[in-house]
């Protein structure tokens, strides 16, 4: 079985790209990967690695996302490739032992999409073994870390240098008065002098203190990036050291008054006297019991420190819902940021007094939150809501609440500090603390690679992976690594959008359906006409699977997978998400036809997206390189210069950014030491054509095979040592794994039919290319012939606006002007991302048999479910949480469209035509994936908000200040509702806000 299949690649680990024997990392016979020497010829896939899967007894297979395969010219690449076993249901069945026990063998269809061969793309078949065997995992120790941040600098004129300075200004401008405003008002100390806070941290919201968090973090990693051989950044350096010693002393200063002797109980007071059971079932949340708690922070226990009080993470306890004015927001969100900022402050400052007392602070608050969980919480998993929520402090509940329960990474930030400790009591408790942010609702069934990932909130989600995988390294249990690497890999397939990032409305939609998300997104004007909306893909969700994507790499460094989707996140939507020229970056990433990207976000406290965006631009460099003791890779063709100080050498890469070239030369800063290493080098999965490795003149390899490491075995290297890395960039297509068939494609919605086509975005090397030529849907069909000849290199203008170098591809369309490419992450409006293509491959279509009804009976499956989940909310007396499964507006349309496709269903298969079933299948898919989790607003529900908006802003000439902002409240309050995460009681607050702010007018 494994004779033609290469299980060891990817890691001993488990696989999710199906590579093949010859991929090794040196030479082989197989013929040349060079280009197809028949370059005017259609090519048609003649060839794919065979695709055997040995999986666990329990377990749904680790199907590949990506196979390897050969064209009838001989030219090869990766592909993308859809399973058809991703209903719930079958992957359920597939992980059921009594139905998949070990010993049985099995296969799973699949298809190559945006290929022609059928209506599915190209046919593949997965053979599946079960076996009694575990996954093979990797010890839970990192094989590779990354080098320290201020080890490696950025070199240069780019975008990327160019971003860095921008940020390190933007950073230094903020005012730290703001960022301490919350803290000094929780713990009663006069705020005086302090700037309230602003955005997600102001006065009318309970998110405060993420801001703050992000804020520590962003300092710290300019800091640490303020190592500039080329610009003397010493003063920034200096002013950043200054912020940072201010933060720590005054929120240690905070953190004492909980510091509060019990002489009864003889010991400090702990987080587990705070808010005993019978009081807490009666706390409240509205604004006025915010204010009293505020007081009470003598009883919140030894060590909280939060820029809220710690009645907020008690209430989760009883299960209060995500509301911003009645109950919580994200309180625990809120104290990751803040670990997360304190424990990148204790890794990057030099001043070392500061790290340990920020390393303190951490420590002290995240004992607190131990004692917390340890004696006020519990997971029940079994019986039903009401059983499980009977009791307070049931985690399983608590975690699995929309937003309130975002934890952020918790996990993560827990087992982090039980690493940086010393204390053996210690050390256990944060880890234990660690695992009590565990979700088992979406663990268990990721950990068998179940795709629980499925309308979950996303940014909610990602991070509890991130956090799960950290905890591996101390707790050892293979399920945390299974769990992480099933969800990254199911992510690559069926959920990522081109540029790297997921979501629609925040949330994951259904496996697969990044195409109808993308088109089928909409958002309300202030007159209440709808138009399509491409503010999708949240830039959050971009940041922290970077960071899983880093951390997965420390533990199986060989698999390039890593690095290519890193690149892919990096190079495109990070870089992308700040404007070039001024401080902006984005919440929404756009992703779509015609998009604007929607700049904001002053401060790190704006919004969520505004917190990670402060940190984005100061650590590109983070994951260029990755070392042990014996060998170092290069991740990323960056322009650097990295030292390993282990190793007493430099390493410095010249190049431009973007590269198709890198010279790395090797200097050694001290003779006496140890210089004896292997170097492994990425071949990106891009580099089809023309990669090569040269040391010091000599090729290294007659052949790379794409999405692998290249070696240089270790050897002592010398003073001038010289590697030179050639990889042209190569023309291919990222593809939709849905193919379109509609879109929204204008005022008031409609939805206008296509005939169902594939849709892709064209890449170019690592970059996503987009285009501002083309602007509406009607004219996005190109037809072209599979070698891409019709897109060539242009002569662009050496300066992408920030010196650096622009890549530009043009498109010659037959008696049309040509259609211009510029990189995304260039781009700021007008930018359409994904065309509707035709790739002539020149292969026969595949006659059909028949009529297939599939997806309609899969769809009609989904459409139930949906139904019988709202059907049993419906008969609840007591209805816990107060939320149903599905809003209102949205379940309306599933209702009706799931109608409509039963009748289609019923007829007979000689009275349906194809077109019939696949209009029925279209239509149910659309309502399915634009409905909202019941707690949500949808664009619906601003209708009356929205005329009274209008009218305040158009119609009343002399507006007060008090009116001025009501209006930017509910302006803010409409974006949030059009892109999927406004809630009922912020558009009752905007409403009253602007009732009452009109009436100072007529006064
Ligand atoms: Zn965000």
């Amino acid at each position: 079985m494994k004779k033609n299949f290469n299980l060891i690649l990817c890691g001993a680990i488990g696989f999710c790209l199906a590579l093949p024997t010859s991929a090794s990392t040196l030479a082989s016979s197989d013929a040349p990967l060079a280009a197809a020497k028949s370059k005017n010829k259609q090519r048609s896939i003649s060839k794919v690695e065979p695709i055997n899967i040995e999986t666990p007894a329990g377990c749904v297979p680790r199907l590949p996302w990506q196979v390897w395969v050969t064209y009838s010219d001989g030219s090869k690449e990766w592909r993308q490739t859809k399973w058809t076993n991703h209903m719930l249901s079958t992957e359920q069945q597939e992980a059921n032992p009594e139905m998949y026990p070990a010993g049985k063998e099995y296969t799973i269809s699949g298809f190559i999409i945006g290929d022609n061969t059928t209506d599915n793309g190209y046919p593949i078949t997965a053979n599946i073994k079960v076996v009694a065997e575990e996954w093979k995992v990797p010890a839970p120790k990192a094989v590779a870390q990354t080098l320290p941040l201020s080890d490696v600098n950025i070199l240069g004129s780019n975008r990327l240098s160019s971003n860095k300075h921008l940020a390190i200004k933007t950073i230094l401008s903020w005012d730290i008065t703001q960022q301490l405003y919350n803290y000094r008002d929780t713990y009663g100390l006069p705020t005086e002098g302090y700037r309230t806070a602003d955005g997600w941290d102001s006065p009318t919201t309970k998110l405060k203190g993420h801001g703050s968090g992000h804020y520590m973090s962003a300092l710290a990693f300019a800091f640490a990036s303020c190592t500039d051989p080329e610009t003397d950044l010493s003063k920034e350096k200096n002013e950043l050291r200054e912020r940072i010693r201010r933060m720590v002393n005054e929120l240690r200063e905070c953190q004492e008054r909980t510091f509060v002797w019990d002489s009864t109980l003889n010991r400090y007071k702990e987080a587990r006297d705070y808010a005993p059971e019978e009081e807490l079932k009666k706390m409240k949340g509205n604004w006025a019991a915010f204010n009293e708690y505020k007081k009470d922070y003598k009883n919140y226990g030894y060590g909280y420190l939060n820029a809220i009080p710690a009645a907020h993470p008690a209430l989760i306890e009883c299960y209060r819902a995500y509301n911003n004015e009645e109950w919580v927001w994200a309180p625990y969100y809120t104290i990751h940021k803040q670990l997360a900022g304190l424990i990148d402050i204790a890794n990057n400052i030099d001043d070392k007094e500061i790290a340990a007392k920020a390393l303190l602070i951490a420590k002290d608050m995240g004992l607190w939150v131990w004692n917390r969980m340890h004696y006020r919480t519990y997971v029940k998993a079994d019986g039903d809501k009401a059983e499980r929520q009977a009791k307070p402090g049931n985690r399983y509940e608590m975690w699995n609440m929309y937003i309130a329960g975002e934890v952020g990474g918790m996990s993560e930030s827990l087992a982090r500090l039980s690493e940086m400790v010393s204390d053996p009591t210690e050390k256990a408790r944060l880890i234990e603390a660690s695992n009590c942010f565990d979700s088992p609702a979406f663990f268990d069934p990721v950990a068998k690679n179940v795709d629980d990932i499925r309308t979950r909130h996303a940014n909610q989600h990602i991070p509890m992976i991130v956090g799960a995988l950290r905890s591996y390294i101390t707790n050892g249990n293979p399920y945390y690594y299974n769990l992480a690497y099933n969800f990254w890999s199911l992510v690559q397939g069926r959920y990522a959008y081109a540029m790297g990032g997921v979501g629609n409305g925040e949330m994951f939609r259904q496996p697969y359906s990044q195409i109808l998300s993308m088109n089928t997104s909409v958002m309300s004007d202030r007159n209440r006409n709808m138009y399509p909306n491409p503010d999708i893909n949240e830039t959050c969700c971009a940041y922290n699977l970077a960071k899983l994507t880093k951390d997965l790499n420390c533990f199986d460094p060989d698999n390039a997978a890593y690095m290519d989707y890193y690149e892919r996140i990096l190079y495109n939507q990070i870089i992308g998400s700040l404007h070039p020229t001024r401080w902006g970056v984005t919440y929404q990433y756009a992703v779509g036809m015609n998009a604007i990207k929607p700049y904001g976000n002053n401060t790190p406290q704006s919004t969520c997206c505004g917190g990670t965006g402060s940190e984005n631009h100061v650590k590109y460099q983070e994951a260029a390189y990755f070392v042990n003791e014996n060998t170092m890779w290069i991740g990323l063709y960056l322009p650097t210069q990295a030292t390993w100080k282990e190793k007493g050498i430099v390493i410095k890469q010249s190049c431009e950014w973007p590269a198709e070239s890198s010279v790395i030369t090797v200097t050694r800063t001290q003779a006496s030491q140890n210089a004896n290493f292997a170097l492994k080098l990425r071949v990106p999965y891009w580099a089809t054509e023309g990669f090569d490795v040269k040391l010091n003149g000599k090729s290294i390899a007659k052949e790379y095979q794409p999405c692998t490491y290249v070696e240089i075995p270790a050897r002592e290297w010398k003073d001038g040592d010289k590697i030179e890395v050639a990889m042209p960039f190569t023309k291919h297509i990222n593809w939709g794994p849905d193919k379109m068939d509609l879109a929204a494609t204008g005022k008031n919605e409609s939805r206008t039919p296509f005939n169902p086509q594939w849709v892709g975005t064209i890449m170019y090397g690592p970059l996503v290319m987009a285009t501002s030529d083309v602007t509406e849907w009607k004219d996005a069909d190109l037809t072209l012939s599979s070698n891409l000849n019709e897109l060539q290199p242009a002569t662009a203008s050496t300066d992408d606006g920030t010196k650096g170098k622009l890549y530009m591809l043009q498109l010659q369309k037959p008696n049309s002007t040509a259609i211009t490419f510029t990189p995304d992450y260039y781009q700021t409006k007008h930018s359409t991302h994904y065309l509707r293509l035709n790739v002539e491959s020149g292969a026969k279509k595949k006659s059909k048999k028949g009529i297939d009804k599939t997806a309609l009976e899969q769809a009609l499956q989904l459409a139930k479910e949906r139904v019988e989940s709202q059907n049993a909310w419906n008969a609840l007396t007591v209805k816990v949480p107060a939320f149903s499964p599905w809003a209102p507006n949205g379940y309306a349309r599933l209702v009706q469209q799931m109608e409509k496709a039963e009748a289609v269903n019923a007829k007979g298969k000689k009275e349906l035509t194809q077109e019939e079933i696949n209009t029925a299948t279209s239509a149910l898919n659309v309502a399915i994936n634009t409905m909202r989790p019941g707690n949500l607003a949808e664009p619906e529900d601003l209708n009356e908000l929205l005329p009274l908006l209008t009218d305040s802003k158009e119609n009343i000439p002399n507006k007060t200040t008090e009116l001025r902002e009501a209006i930017n409240y509910a302006d803010m309050v409409v974006q949030y509702v059009n892109d999927g995460s406004g809630t009922h009681d912020l558009i009752d607050k905007a409403f009253k806000r602007l009732t009452e702010a009109r009436k100072t007018v007529d006064k």
